[in-house]
């Protein structure tokens, strides 16, 4: 790789996700070359591809160049390539581009889509972890719609009007709200002539509630929204196949559908190199200890939802969403700077900001520590919030004015074809 020698101690980060950039933003002063490496040259806000997949926001406005958002940094060094393998004894990374040396590695890539060994689901299903991925679904639900529009066969009609979303977290929610909102308020407006009615959207979970991750309370409020914007919703109820459009309940049941949207889980995106036992296995997570440091290492980090750290109050390991991402990046920041003046470190310690997830218009739910709630206020602190956490002053713009937009007018302005979808990118 074209990086230049120098004396200085040599970081390079992998992944320029929530953990990767706030660890390198607060970089800035350190006496260090600092690289980070990503296969893509953007950061993806993932919160948000929900309404990328669902036409409420064009794929520009979540994303942004990691270039840019770390441009003040000068001793920074961006590569776009892929890490394909690590050996921490000679302490080289290689890439598809090269093979780099660091003196200090840091793990931030993430997860992936886990599709629990499942072949035909993995083959078949359409996930959305990423900017193509959310067009691609974008792309299948209107190339539906079109199909469905010029079907002589009512059978063929109602498979390609069936959607199923398998996975009822947050990602499943947000996104089964967002195709009824589709279905009441978009859709009839663009096929006058088809059926809406025949349009079907089912929510599956293998556990008892939706949302799992959240309160009791905001579960049942999230439910009734759902139920109340027409969405059925199968609890306790495993998907075990997806294959030439049939979709295949344990127990047998079976049910056509040309829409099957898998948001069921993720594994950690882990790279080839580390011994069995740096890793989580169940999980695919490194184990890192109190300093984001990887067990038996100490030049080698791990942050964000690859790293599995034990703490009092969390014995499982934190959550893997947006804030222990940053909150570790933003830690690691300040031990680089003590590591490199021989000092002790800080161990980490996460502070808790709630959960919260939209079902659709005026409604979402809230968990703030013993507060809980739902509805409209909801909904308005649920769009602060992400309004605020998207990275970049133009984004923010164009976030707000779509929404001010899609509001006024029970609109989704981006219902565009730009390129056949694909079931993988
Ligand atoms: C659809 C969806 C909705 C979500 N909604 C919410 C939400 O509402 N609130 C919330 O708090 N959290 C949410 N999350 C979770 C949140 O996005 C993650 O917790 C967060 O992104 C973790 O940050 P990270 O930096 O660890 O990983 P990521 O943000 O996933 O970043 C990992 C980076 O590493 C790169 N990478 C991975 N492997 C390699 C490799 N081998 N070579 C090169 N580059 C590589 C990737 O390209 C990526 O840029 C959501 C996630 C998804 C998928």
């Amino acid at each position: 790789m074209n990086l230049p020698n120098t004396n200085q101690k040599r970081i390079v980060i992998i992944g320029g996700g929530f953990a990767g950039i706030s660890l390198a933003k607060k970089l800035k002063e350190l006496d260090a070359q600092v690289v980070m490496i990503d296969r893509h040259n953007y950061h993806t806000f993932q919160p948000l591809l929900y309404q990328v997949s669902t036409s409420g926001l064009e794929p520009d406005s979540i994303a942004y160049p990691i270039r840019k958002i770390l441009k003040e940094l000068d001793n920074f060094y961006f590569r776009l390539a892929n890490v394909d393998k690590i050996d921490p004894e000679k302490q080289e990374i290689f890439t598809s581009t090269g093979v780099l040396s660091y003196d200090y590695l840091v793990m931030a890539t993430g997860t992936k889509t886990n599709y629990f060994n499942n072949e035909n689901i993995a083959k078949n299903a359409m996930p959305m972890k990423s900017v193509p991925q959310a067009l691609n679904i974008r792309s299948l639900v209107l190339q539906n719609f079109e199909k469905a529009d010029d079907s002589t066969s009512e059978e063929e009609q109602k498979a390609l009007l069936n959607f199923c979303v398998v996975g009822a977290g947050p990602t499943g929610v947000e996104l089964a709200g967002a195709l009824a909102e589709l279905k009441h308020n978009v859709f009839p407006k663009d096929y006058t002539h088809l059926d809406i009615s025949k349009m079907r959207i089912h929510l599956f979970e293998g556990g008892p509630r939706v949302l799992p991750p959240m309160s009791e309370k905001s579960s049942k409020k999230a439910t009734e929204f759902l139920e109340k914007l027409g969405v059925e919703i199968h609890l306790n109820t495993i998907v075990q196949d997806y294959n030439d459009g049939i979709v295949t309940i344990r127990g047998g049941e079976t049910m056509r559908s040309e829409n099957f949207i898998w948001s069921a889980g993720v594994t950690g995106a882990t790279i080839d190199g580390f011994k069995e036992e740096h890793l989580v296995e169940r999980l695919n997570r490194y184990k890192v200890n109190s300093f984001n440091q990887v067990e038996g290492y100490t030049n080698i980090f791990a942050i964000g939802d690859i790293a599995y750290m034990e703490t009092e109050d969390f014995p499982k390991g934190h959550p893997q969403v947006a804030q222990p991402a940053i909150q570790q990046g933003e830690n690691l920041a300040k031990n680089f700077k003590k590591l490199l003046a021989n000092k002790a470190l800080n161990p980490f310690k996460y502070i808790d900001k709630g959960s919260m997830a939209t079902i659709g218009r005026n409604k979402a739910v809230v968990d703030l520590h013993k507060l809980k709630f739902g509805g409209f206020f909801a909904w308005f602190i649920w769009m602060f919030v992400h309004l605020m956490a998207l990275v970049g002053f133009r984004n923010k713009v164009i976030v707000f004015f779509n929404w001010g937009y899609n509001y006024i007018n029970y609109d989704k302005a981006a219902r565009l074809i730009v390129r056949p979808y694909k079931t993988k990118s």
